[in-house]
């Protein structure tokens, strides 16, 4: 299915103009005071974008992920960054199991909730001791009548703070060694504070989404509550990662190029030596070069995003993409940092921001080293080598 240009220029105008409303300053204040964008979220809930990739069937816009990655492009570029790429974010891809493995009572009543952002949810896979390696997770469910008791511990668990509903991974058969990603059940329920304690992390940057640790104790969950077959749960993950990580190359893009916007507007009105800093060669190869980076991370991304949408095998370019989107993005934020001198310290110049939410792709939702290991294992038929 390839998508009529000129609906993609609408898309990509509409996001821009709504985006464009929340400038550097309202960001500056949720990132300073870690307060939630909820106006940012309603704006664009009321517009009807949180349901882009949501069937149209349960109230969503039905769109594709070459629509969906433009809309995360345009809100990074904004200058909301990742403060506002992952506010959204929340509503479009972790729902994605639910879309293609849900029961039809689940769709019914939860879609068309999430569509309309009266539905803020958590995605609780992440483990202290497990990291990257998901089949290592301890977080136990134990069948009970008519449902399941869970225990475990969670961490980095984004929005938990605001949360209703958890899409919550647990085991639910001991792990094997034969078939380590096995035996692990994917649930959707209501983050229950009784039994669910949520405590902030502080960190690096993003302030504005909280990332949480969570101590899950007896948590009751019932059996309606499981999406698709138990014990297959990290395989329907599996199935969202390609699209993850096509997006959030976009961001990134989209948050590169913002960096690089402030840069070349202090590089030519910033004199120096009795000229403009982006006179020397200097300062405006680094720019010039991250501007050739972005835009070949961006090709490569919006190729794997068509490639989806075709129904066709996406994984090498979607892997790519995230890499090549997360070292251009990162790299234009840090020489956008090093263009404006000691002045990028100051947060009212806004690019300390961007650099510090730059960081984060390189390690989430998938770390660059996981992305190589795929690449030399799948791609490349290297040996294993975790
Ligand atoms: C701000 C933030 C928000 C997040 N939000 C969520 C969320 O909402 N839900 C959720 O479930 N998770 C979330 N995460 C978790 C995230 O997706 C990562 O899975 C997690 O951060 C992994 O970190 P770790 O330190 O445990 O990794 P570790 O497994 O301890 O790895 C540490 C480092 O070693 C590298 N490494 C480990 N093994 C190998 C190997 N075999 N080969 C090469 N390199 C290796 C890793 O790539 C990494 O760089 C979030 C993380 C952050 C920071």
């Amino acid at each position: 299915m390839t998508s009529d240009p000129s609906d993609l220029e609408l898309i990509r105008k509409s996001v821009a103009e709504l985006a464009g409303k929340f400038d550097l300053e309202y960001w500056r204040h949720k990132d300073a005071n870690h307060e939630y964008p909820w106006e940012f979220v309603n704006a664009f809930a009321k517009a009807g974008w949180l349901g882009a990739m949501v069937p149209e069937e349960y109230g969503g816009l039905g769109l594709g992920l070459v629509e969906s990655a433009i809309m995360l492009h345009e809100v990074g570029l904004s200058g909301a960054g990742m403060s506002g790429a992952s506010a959204l974010h929340f509503y479009i891809f972790p729902p994605g199991p639910i879309i293609r493995h849900g029961s039809e009572e689940m769709k019914n009543k939860y879609l068309p909730l999430l569509a309309k952002g009266e539905l803020l949810t958590a995605f609780g896979v992440t483990e202290p001791t497990a990291g990257v390696d998901t089949s290592r997770i301890t977080t136990r469910a134990v069948k009970s009548e008519g449902g399941w008791v869970v225990n475990g511990q969670k961490v980095w668990i984004s929005n938990a703070q605001n949360a209703k509903r958890i899409l919550l991974l647990a085991r639910t058969s001991p792990r094997n060694d034969e078939k380590p990603l096995d035996g692990m059940t994917l649930f959707f329920t209501d983050l229950n504070r009784e039994r669910i304690t949520v405590t902030e992390i502080d960190k690096l940057g993003r302030a504005a989404i909280d990332s949480n640790e969570l101590f899950i104790d007896n948590l009751e969950v019932r059996d309606d509550e499981v999406v698709g077959e138990v014990g297959k749960g990290f395989y329907y993950l599996l199935d969202g990662l390609n699209p993850e990580r096509i997006v959030v190359a976009m961001e990134q893009v989209g948050l590169g190029r913002a960096a690089l916007e402030q840069a070349v507007k202090y590089a030519k009105t910033r004199v120096v030596f009795d000229r403009p800093i982006g006179k020397n060669q200097a300062v405006a190869h680094p720019l010039a070069d991250s501007w050739i980076r972005l835009q070949a991370a961006e090709q490569i991304a919006m190729k794997a995003a068509q490639l989806y949408d075709d129904k066709l095998p996406c994984g090498p370019e979607a892997n790519a993409a995230k890499f090549l989107g997360s070292e251009a993005g990162f790299q234009a934020c840090d020489r956008a940092m090093q263009t404006l001198g000691g002045y990028s310290y100051a947060k009212e110049y806004y690019v300390e921001r961007f650099w510090r939410e730059s960081r984060l792709l390189k390690v989430a939702p998938i770390s660059q080293e996981m992305v190589l290991n795929f690449i030399s294992t799948k791609v490349l038929d290297l040996p294993k080598s975790y």
